[in-house]
């Protein structure tokens, strides 16, 4: 007999959910106003609106367009700014072309985009703690004039010059724990050292509820994107944690032969995962 144990925080974060209604939402109105009242042509993105491949497929069939730049987006026509936010010259190279902003950067990015900025603009140097390719980093490197550097880890902080004033911000997604240790790093490298805790709770919130499943099952089924920067850090956690990990982004993936011998399984989800493909994974177990 088989047991699944949810972890008690998984899927949609606010942020996340806020951006897929409001892309739905604008969907629908242009669908029902027939484009009279709406830019001509469709509702676009500028990449990935999430780092969800199967539910970014869904808005798509209901009509979504997703540009590989803003390049691509055609002048005049309705932008969805994703939850990972955009550049500021990206976003009014955009509203120069005539086209209609709809912003759903997630309020956690905008506080780290607008503290980088903040910060840089009073004579800091920023340090951002995140992966360099991440759009949310690229967008808060946006807002930032003066000199910054990206760094993912402990060895890069390390080689970072002495400065007399820094200013350490973290993409939103980081483990509190890795933030702590590059803060202690720079300290001793710096005279004046402004440390800014921008991780989100809800990142939080789901590697704690990553962490109590250790020790209440024999595996974990991690569902989510495979560029999703935060379901990678669960996966990180969990098996720090000493947990099997079978990451799938959904029930398609699933390899049955993991459950073998398995009695109690624990169900895990990025911020980035509809409720839609948990369910179905949870489904197609509980059947099993
Ligand atoms: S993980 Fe946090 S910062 Fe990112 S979109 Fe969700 S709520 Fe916003």
């Amino acid at each position: 007999m088989k047991e699944i144990i949810m972890a008690d925080r998984a899927g949609f974060c606010f942020g996340v959910k806020r951006a897929v209604d409001e892309i739905i939402n604008a969907l629908e109105s242009r669908a029902s106003a027939q484009g009279a009242l709406l830019p001509k042509g469709a509702v676009w993105s500028i990449g990935m609106p999430i780092h969800n491949p199967q539910e970014v497929a869904r808005l798509k069939t209901m009509g979504l367009k997703v540009a590989q730049d803003a390049d691509e987006v055609p002048d005049g026509a309705m932008v969805l700014i994703r939850a990972h936010g955009e550049s500021r010259a990206v976003i009014e190279g955009l509203r120069g072309r005539g086209g209609v902003i709809v912003d759903m950067t997630c309020p956690h990015v905008r506080r780290a985009q607008e503290r980088a900025s903040e910060l840089s603009s009073q004579g800091y140097d920023v340090v951002l703690l995140g992966d360099a390719r991440h759009p949310e980093i690229r967008s808060i490197m946006g807002y930032v004039d003066g000199p910054i550097d990206v760094v993912a880890n402990v060895a890069e902080a390390e080689k970072l010059p002495k400065r007399s004033r820094a200013a350490l911000i973290s993409q939103t997604t980081q483990q509190e724990e890795l933030l702590a240790d590059i803060a202690s790093v720079l300290v001793s490298k710096t005279g004046e050292l402004c440390v800014c805790n921008t991780i989100c709770k809800a990142t939080v919130e789901r590697q704690d509820a990553v962490r109590r499943l250790a020790g209440k099952v024999d595996g974990v089924v991690l569902i989510g994107g495979k560029e999703s920067a935060n379901t990678a850090k669960l996966r990180d956690i969990a098996e720090a944690n000493g947990m099997d990990v079978l990451w799938i982004e959904s029930v398609d993936g699933m390899d049955w032969g993991w459950l073998q011998g398995k009695i109690r399984i624990g169900i895990a989800a990025g911020a980035s995962t509809p409720q839609w493909l948990i369910t179905e994974v949870c489904n197609k177990i509980a059947r099993m």
